[in-house]
């Protein structure tokens, strides 16, 4: 097979675009299964959201179950034909980690296995997550203030692609893809150095690069509610707009994996709340949430509170013409102020750091925090009636002391009252950590056009274009870096070369 002409800069065989963990694993497999790869990241540095992430990794004590579960999380949405795939992944995961992390003198540790998924359905118990354990991997890389986890297991990555002498383009984003007049991928143009090079791809291009939550017309077109703001800046939706161009069909695009926290002119970037990872109820959660009228209105603790944490903001009110709930407000007091920070600034970019105080007494100095005397105070500045608000309190403070919350069912353990002047008040948005949407694709990672045809040569990984269609899996996401990288890394690699 021949390409069509053009004057092509550079070549490898298979080209990947994004060096997170979807395109970190991609490039190791392509390598490992004899192809040159050319691995390109936008930013200065690599490691995208996955460097900040918990690095909980889902993996699954036997195919059957992990498939019945994913087939309920993903409420059909997704073919059981991709599914599988992931599901079988899934129980040879830990293998794989363990050898990629002998590379870095590590291995996983068996101590954070939980001993279920995320919600109660049927192959729940089948599956669980491993993290690796600890070692020296944060200071590798000064630029990312994130989760350790998702440090040490990037570490173990990007010491694979050490290793193997990968090629790695910084500062390096992919602008289109170039293909012939029959639709097939030949290359990529991108930019180095200023100027706008054309990469060719012998035997395929894989698009690694992340979902599209800081690119503020995809999620104003996709999600329902507005504004929602990203964790991390440098995913802009790139990879989905350039599939979309050379044909492929789109799925999932509505969800995305978040929560609800706090947006702050000082940075571009959203702050999460603390509290994340499977529902661990035996703690105090100090705030009760209200809406722009003073009234409480979800469970502020959900199961995966960074899954569906964001959906009851989303509701929108026909006669107010508005939505009610964004912002939403966090109401606590003294207490809960003194029982450890609200917030966790998680960041990839170097020009950017915060470290949110041990007591949240920074954020009021900064006026991040609101702090009044009485709950009347409170409800002037954040402009609520003080009735209204006031009758919020008062009904929390009675369903903590009969310990159960009748009106949203959060757990008993995590209740606590808002008695103890001084009071405080945070604004409180809803948040993208990741999304899920993008090209759909097949069991072997091919992008699929909108009648079902793979688009020759394009692959795709990662949180580009989840399986994830509905509920999110705890630990899922980079799982299915790892299994949607291993699948699209050794297909690309299989393909027969451009003459
Ligand atoms: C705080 C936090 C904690 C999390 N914890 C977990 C967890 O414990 N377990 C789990 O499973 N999931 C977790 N997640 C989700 C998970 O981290 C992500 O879904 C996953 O890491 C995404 O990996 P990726 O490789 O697809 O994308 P990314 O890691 O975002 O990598 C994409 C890369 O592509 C680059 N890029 C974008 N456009 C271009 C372009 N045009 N050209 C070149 N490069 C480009 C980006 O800069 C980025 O580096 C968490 C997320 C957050 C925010």
């Amino acid at each position: 097979m021949e390409d069509h002409f053009i004057n092509w800069d550079r070549e490898a065989d298979v080209v990947i675009v994004g060096y997170g963990f979807a395109g970190g694993i991609s490039a190791i497999t392509a390598h490992d299964a004899g192809a040159r790869v050319l691995l390109l990241e936008k930013m200065p540095h690599p490691g995208g959201i996955s460097i900040l992430s918990g690095g909980g990794v889902a993996f699954a004590r036997n195919a059957e179950g992990a498939f019945t579960y994913l087939k309920r999380t993903c409420n059909g949405t997704t073919p059981d034909e991709v599914l599988w795939p992931l599901a079988e992944g899934m129980v040879e995961i830990i293998d794989r980690i363990k050898a990629l992390a002998k590379v870095s003198g590590t291995e996983p540790a068996q101590s954070e296995v939980r001993g279920h998924g995320t919600y109660p359905f049927p192959g729940t118990g089948d599956i669980d997550s491993v993290k690796l354990k600890d070692f020296p991997a944060y200071s590798a890389f000064p630029w990312a203030k994130g989760l350790r986890g998702g440090a040490r297991l990037f570490k173990m990555v990007s010491d694979n692609v050490q290793l193997r002498k990968i090629e790695v383009l910084l500062s390096a984003p992919a602008k289109r893809l170039i293909t012939n007049p029959e639709g097939q991928v030949q290359g990529l143009a991108a930019e180095s150095d200023g100027k706008e090079i054309a990469i060719r791809a012998r035997k395929g291009v894989i698009l690694a690069c992340g979902g599209f939550e800081n690119n503020a017309m995809m999620k104003l077109q996709y999600f329902e509610a507005q504004p929602v703001y990203p964790v991390y800046l440098g995913n802009t939706g790139d990879g989905i707009l350039m599939a979309q161009k050379a044909g492929a069909a789109l799925w999932h695009m509505w969800h995305f994996h978040g929560g609800y926290g706090f947006k702050y002119p000082e940075f571009p970037f959203a702050i999460r709340h603390v509290w994340a990872g499977p529902r661990k109820d035996d703690r105090k959660m100090i705030w009760i949430a209200v809406d722009r009228f003073g009234r409480r209105f979800m469970d502020e603790y959900p199961p995966a509170p960074q899954d569906t944490g964001s959906r009851p903001l989303e509701y929108y009110d026909a006669d107010l013409q508005d939505y009610p709930r964004i912002p939403c407000y966090l109401i606590f007091d003294e207490e809960g102020r003194k029982l450890g920070p609200v917030g966790m600034v998680i960041v990839n970019d170097e020009r950017y750091h915060y470290k949110w105080s041990e007591d949240n007494l920074t954020e009021v100095e900064r006026d991040w925090i609101i702090k009044e005397k009485t709950i009347n105070e409170i409800a002037a500045k954040i402009k609520v009636n003080p009735e209204v608000l006031n009758s919020t309190v008062e009904r929390w403070n009675s369903l903590c002391a009969v310990g159960r919350d009748a009106d949203f069912n959060r757990p008993p353990k995590t209740m606590m009252p808002i008695a103890n002047p001084p009071f405080y008040a945070m604004e409180a948005w809803p948040i993208v950590s990741n999304t899920q949407g993008g090209p759909v694709h097949d069991p072997r990672q091919r992008v699929l056009d909108p009648m079902g045809n793979p688009i020759p040569r394009l692959y795709v990984a990662g949180e580009i274009s989840s399986i994830f269609g509905h509920l999110y899996l705890e630990a899922g996401n980079i799982t299915e870096c790892f299994i949607g990288g291993t699948i699209a890394g050794k297909n690309a690699a299989e393909e027969s070369p451009w003459e």
